[in-house]
């Protein structure tokens, strides 16, 4: 369902806001699970429909980086919602840190409605016309002690709203996980495929599909039914076919971003090739998790394979948060492996770090390594926050520019104190003027 997400400073009345829109007007009242204290959902009902309020709330008012603590709450609402509501103190007017919001959320691309609480008087009223300077559209006065305005202002949210939620069904979608199993031609797909439902009762069923519309198979595996992609390309080995590589190749990218997981199997009889990194690389990009599976190990002969691992090493420097497996769809060998694996890169694709933890974290690193002078000029980080999971991404609000190094550096870090095996980690920085 779609998304509403509603930022505001302290103090401006977005709760009294808040509760209304949920309370007042009987709205389903439910605490969805797996979200952080630091922003709560809700399932909401107006006239009809339903819609998930997200209340980015989660600092103290007062607090030290209030300025960059609310900018993060505009960055988390600009990443996931579909309409987002900036709340401002209708008696108090724009502040400084109301217009560093707005013009945070005029970037965004998603419709931002304006509300004016405390409009209980006509002295109030007057501050109103004020607010156009946010640059936001009309303010839309509301009284949190009256209740005037809330309603019309959610017909306007919901005006705004689109019908369908923002594509990320990645993000809404229940039942089992997704799962590309790609590698190129010959490396085992099909033999591993056949190992895994053979082993398993395996409710092979596939879903619906059009010449267009690869075909999907749920299988079982260690007890969890999983849903596997395409597998029409898998069993028809249609990468096969002469002069298919390009169609083969798009395929193995819409099976990718169709999945949550990709695994991607390797002949480890032979060399690492570039197309096995570039689509491991299309994973990361894709923001899948990922799993590597090294098949025909049964190849390797036992006093090669230290060596082999060694190579394997080198070979993917570029991917050391990857969980790799040593499999032989043949024999069965370690195939069993495979799910625990799936699981926790998936666990770890939706984590969400809370935020006090988080610059907790931030604060002890940077005390121990403070990020390199430029310019004459320490860059300061000033706060960090979660913007999105699947994979997790975070936004650190800095003073400066902070290199490519320091970044990768963080990143490292970042995966030695939170698990993070099998997922790609995203790390944008904000720098503040
Ligand atoms: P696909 O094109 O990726 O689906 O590959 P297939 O599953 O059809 O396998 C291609 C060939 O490799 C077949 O002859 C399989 O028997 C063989 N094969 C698959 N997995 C293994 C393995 O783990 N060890 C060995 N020795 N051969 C394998």
């Amino acid at each position: 369902q779609p998304v509403l997400a509603v930022v505001g400073r302290p103090n401006v009345g977005k709760s009294t806001l808040v509760n209304r829109i949920l309370g007042r007007r009987e709205a389903v009242v439910q605490d969805v699970s797996g979200v952080t204290r630091d922003r709560v959902a809700y399932d909401a009902l107006w006239n009809g429909r339903r819609f998930t309020l997200l209340d980015t709330g989660g600092w103290e008012p007062g607090a030290k980086g209030m300025q960059a603590a609310i900018s993060a709450q505009a960055e988390t609402a600009m990443a996931t919602a579909d309409v987002i509501l900036l709340v401002v103190d209708g008696q108090v007017g724009a502040t400084a840190v109301d217009e560093a919001v707005a013009r945070t959320l005029r970037r965004s691309d998603r419709p931002v409605i304006l509300a004016a609480t405390k409009v209980d008087d006509m002295r109030a009223e007057g501050e109103l016309s004020a607010l156009w300077r946010l640059g936001l559209g009309e303010p839309h006065p509301v009284s949190g002690l009256h209740g005037r305005g809330s309603g019309d202002l959610l017909d306007l949210v919901l005006e705004a709203m689109p019908e369908s939620p923002r594509d990320d069904g990645l993000l809404l979608e229940g039942g089992p996980r997704r799962v590309a199993l790609v590698g190129k031609p010959n490396v085992g797909k099909s033999s591993l495929l056949n190992q895994l439902t053979g082993e398993s009762r395996s409710v092979v069923d596939p879903t619906a599909g059009t010449t267009t519309d690869p075909v999907d198979s749920l299988v079982e595996i260690d007890g969890e039914t999983w849903k596997i992609v395409d597998t029409a390309g898998l069993r028809r080995k249609v990468g096969q076919a002469s002069g298919t590589e390009y169609y083969a190749s798009l395929r193995t990218k819409a099976a990718i971003e169709a999945a949550e997981i990709t695994v991607l199997l390797l002949d480890a009889s032979e060399p690492i090739s570039e197309q096995d990194l570039r689509v491991a690389s299309q994973v990361a990009d894709a923001g899948r998790a990922l799993v590597l599976a090294m098949n025909k190990w049964d190849l390797v002969d036992e006093d090669r394979r230290d060596a082999m691992v060694r190579e394997l090493e080198r070979a993917l420097v570029r991917f050391p948060w990857v969980e790799r497996i040593n499999i032989s769809a043949k024999t069965g060998r370690a195939v069993r492996k495979l799910a625990p694996a799936m699981r926790t890169a998936l666990e770890n694709w939706d984590r969400r770090v809370p935020t006090g933890q988080l610059n907790q974290w931030l604060a002890d690193i940077v005390a121990a390594t403070p990020p390199p002078v430029r310019g004459g000029k320490q860059p300061k980080i000033l706060y960090a926050t979660q913007a999105q999971n699947r994979p997790p991404t975070f936004v650190l609000f800095t003073s400066g520019f902070l290199e490519a190094g320091y970044r990768r550096f963080l990143e490292r870090k970042l995966r030695e104190t939170f698990p993070l095996t099998g997922t790609p980690v995203q790390i944008n920085v904000r720098v503040r003027e």
